[in-house]
């Protein structure tokens, strides 16, 4: 059978191995950090750092294509490895994703709605565009940013000294604050012969800047329910898009804005595993592999909820209640904050 080449070990290039394995083919991990959650379940693991050309090279000419689970690869390592062995979803995918101006600039660019936004070089910067945005407002690192970090908080302008402060010199983002009902997101995925289909959207609650759970159904109008399975493929189809992509959204009044989006698979896609019979792991491999795109239409309501540092402590009780699901990472140890697993619990 073909090797999927995976860039990244933590859980999601774990669970994409594990939905890899089941349609026989094998996987092969490529992480710096040392015992990936992944490795553990993919036929082979590199540990190499990403500008070490041998190993790369090596990797790439072991598998028969490339895939990632996390959007932030150095450029000079996708050309050594693009050079070799086909990589989907496409580095303009990684590009605009990479970077939160360049994300807004193309969605904005699609008609699509955003959060008001401006490039924030410098401080002088961040005083010009809370004249036109006003607060609240977020300030947020353009690159590198997840799970809230690299954000600050601008009730007003005297919060300005401190964001800047916040921001360490690193490049940064000023969005106006979006007044939402609720949070939601859909996971969608593109074949390489253009089919489309994209999942139920989920409905997300953050704690602490982390996911804490994704319910379906989502409380969506059908009009917004088909509004952002439209957008989502927009998005898709105009980056000639293969794979899954999470696209992240919020409900207002004028309808959806669109937060970021996600080259990948997504946490607040997990309810897929228990929730339909093609889940959005394997949708994501049958892409990147050619094949045709599986049943992804809900056959259940699910909620989901993140395992978080100490949540571990649950698991015994977990594991012995009815339409429960667990799924954990394998991580040996549990710190705050850290995902640790999730568990799907089924809605009859
Ligand atoms: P992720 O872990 O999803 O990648 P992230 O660090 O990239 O998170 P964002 O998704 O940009 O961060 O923001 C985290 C959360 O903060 C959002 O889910 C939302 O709840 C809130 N948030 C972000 N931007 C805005 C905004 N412009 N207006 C209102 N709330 C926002
Ligand atoms: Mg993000
Ligand atoms: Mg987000």
């Amino acid at each position: 059978g073909a090797t999927i080449g995976i860039l990244g070990g933590g859980q999601l290039g774990r669970m994409l191995s594990v939905a890899a394995a089941r349609l026989g083919f094998k996987t092969h991990i490529y992480e710096p950090g040392a015992n990936p959650p992944a490795a553990d379940v993919a036929h082979a693991c590199t540990t190499a750092a990403y500008d070490d050309a041998a190993a790369l090279t090596a990797f790439a000419q072991s598998v028969n294509v490339i895939t990632y689970e996390f959007e932030n690869i150095p450029t000079a390592a996708l050309d050594i490895l693009e050079a070799l062995k086909p990589i989907h979803p496409n580095r303009e995918a990684l590009r605009i994703s990479q970077d939160r101006l360049t994300e807004k600039d193309f969605l904005t660019g699609l008609g699509l709605q955003t959060a008001p936004y401006a490039d924030i070089p410098d401080a002088d910067a961040l005083t010009a565009a809370l004249g036109t945005i006003g607060t609240p407002a977020i300030l947020k690192t353009r690159r590198f940013g997840y799970d809230g970090k690299g954000q600050a908080r601008l009730m007003s302008d005297a919060d300005a000294p401190q964001a800047i402060t916040d921001m360490a010199g690193a490049p940064a983002l000023l969005e106006g604050f979006v007044d939402f009902s609720i949070e939601v997101s859909v996971i969608a995925a593109r074949s390489a012969s253009g089919d489309v289909a994209c999942y139920d959207p989920g409905e997300n609650i953050h704690r602490d800047g982390i996911l804490h759970t994704t319910t379906v159904p989502a409380r969506l109008s059908a009009s917004l329910r088909t509004d952002a399975v439209l957008l989502a493929a927009r998005i898709l189809n105009a980056l000639d898009y293969v794979g899954v992509m999470g696209v992240e959204l919020f409900v207002t009044p004028s309808g959806l804005i669109v937060n970021e989006v996600a080259p990948r698979v997504h946490n607040s896609g997990h309810w897929t595993q228990n929730g339909c019979a093609v889940d959005q792991f394997e949708q994501h491999i049958r892409a990147v592999a050619g094949w045709p795109l599986g049943d992804g239409q809900r056959h259940s309501d699910v909620v989901m909820e993140n395992l978080i540092g100490d949540d571990m402590d649950r698991v015994p009780d977990l594991a012995a209640t009815r339409d429960t699901a667990l799924h954990l990472y394998g991580k040996a140890d549990v710190k705050p904050g850290r995902k640790m697993g999730h568990v799907n619990r089924i809605v009859r």
